[in-house]
């Protein structure tokens, strides 16, 4: 029998085993060891990378079944006006929203969010068996803490229709206390997961005691994530690309979702040892739209998104009646802690000793996953 353990993210994916006794985050073809979590419905489903430029109308590539995932309406999903910006078509179908394939022709298709969950399922299991070389059974996977019993629900389905037995739900933060318990043997302790991902932030308190996890506080912001910040550089972007031409890239929607790539680029590349880069894009042969963007205007763009995180952190030791100083391990999870300024400020509150940075934020709660997929198996 082989256990996998699968972080099925917003924003990205990311499956890990068991190797001589530690989890290992499995690799993709770019090298990488996280996917995005996107499928594209063209001629070929396709997961990941490829799907992102699929050759299929753009209504066909599929990605937030996360956030979409086990609603029965589309009009209660907790979603800011922000976020209406998919480029693909969405309905509420027989109690659930889902998305619409192929939109007013013969072809048009209902699917559910766990149909397109299934999907990268399926894809990284592939992964893994390949990798393996050997066919894999069971499965953890994870889910935020905040999940409510329809959300889990739909993922166990998700999970059934990729062909995979579940071992077990486990939430998120919980998995990334115990890859960092397993790493680090932390005896009784207390710990803060500062969970920054894509679109979301999941901030949680919980007391290790040996090996149990117990939860202390459960806070977090369902609009607060990379892409706000993202967001953020493109409005900044365009605003200094009007000031120098007169071409109206606002409608344009594949310039436009080529800016947001290029504003998410720039952003990862600030979070290194630098200060400055240009965010650059041609847009025709006479027309190149390109805006400088220094580590210090991001941080201003940004100060209220970076201050909003900071006071969920506040909100977590309030509910759990604690203060910065009961805190033994700040545990840094999702890209976006990469970004120096929330560093720096998690730092300041709780001193440069207790920010552990010394596991991967891509991977550890994959490898929480991996490690409870196969203490169940013994
Ligand atoms: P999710 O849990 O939503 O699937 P992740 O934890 O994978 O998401 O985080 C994805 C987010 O992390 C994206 O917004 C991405 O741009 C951001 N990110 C990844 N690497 C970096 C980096 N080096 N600097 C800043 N942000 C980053
Ligand atoms: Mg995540």
């Amino acid at each position: 029998m082989v256990y996998i353990g699968i972080d099925l993210g917003t924003t990205y994916s990311c499956v890990s085993v068991i190797e001589n006794g530690n989890p290992k985050a499995i690799h993709h073809d770019d090298g990488k060891n996280i996917v995005p979590s996107v499928v594209a419905f063209g001629a070929e489903i396709l997961v990941g990378n490829p799907a992102l430029d699929a050759p299929t109308d753009m209504s066909n590539i599929l990605y937030d079944s996360k956030r979409l995932i086990g609603w029965e309406f589309l009009h209660s999903l907790p979603i800011a006006e922000s976020r209406q910006l998919w480029t693909f078509k969405v309905d509420t179908r027989d109690k659930c929203a889902g998305y619409v394939l192929n939109k007013g022709t013969p072809n048009e298709r209902f699917l559910r969010p766990e149909e397109v969950s299934a999907e990268i399922l399926k894809y990284l299991k592939v992964r893994a068996e390949k990798y393996l070389t050997k066919k894999v059974t069971g499965v953890v996977v994870t889910v935020p803490a905040l999940f409510q019993e329809n959300q889990k629900a739909a993922t166990k389905k998700a999970v059934e229709w990729a062909g995979l037995e579940l071992k077990r739900l486990l939430h998120e933060p919980n998995a990334a206390a115990i890859a960092y318990n397993a790493k680090n043997n932390l005896g009784n302790s207390k710990l803060l997961v500062f969970d920054f991902g894509g679109g979301t932030l999941d901030v949680s308190i919980l007391e290790m005691i040996g090996n149990n996890v117990g939860v202390k506080a459960v806070t977090g912001d369902i609009h607060l994530g990379g892409q706000d910040v993202d967001g953020r550089i493109m409005k900044h972007a365009l605003t200094e690309f009007k000031k120098s031409s007169s071409y109206d890239i606002d409608q344009r929607p594949k310039l436009i979702k080529k800016l947001r790539t290029k504003c998410r680029e720039a952003k990862e590349f600030l979070s290194n040892n630098i200060e400055e880069t240009n965010i650059f894009m041609e847009i025709n042969d006479e027309i190149d739209l390109k805006v400088p963007l220094t580590k210090s205007q991001l941080n201003k763009l940004c100060t209220d998104l970076f201050t909003k995180a900071i006071h969920q952190v506040d909100l977590a030791l309030n509910t759990a009646q604690m203060k910065t100083e009961d805190i033994n391990y700040v545990i840094l999870v999702g890209g976006s802690t990469r970004i120096p300024r929330i560093r720096k400020l998690l730092t300041e509150k709780f001193g440069n000793d207790k920010i552990k940075l010394d596991l991967n934020p891509d991977e550890i709660v994959s490898h929480g996953a991996a490690i409870v997929a196969n203490i169940i198996e013994v």
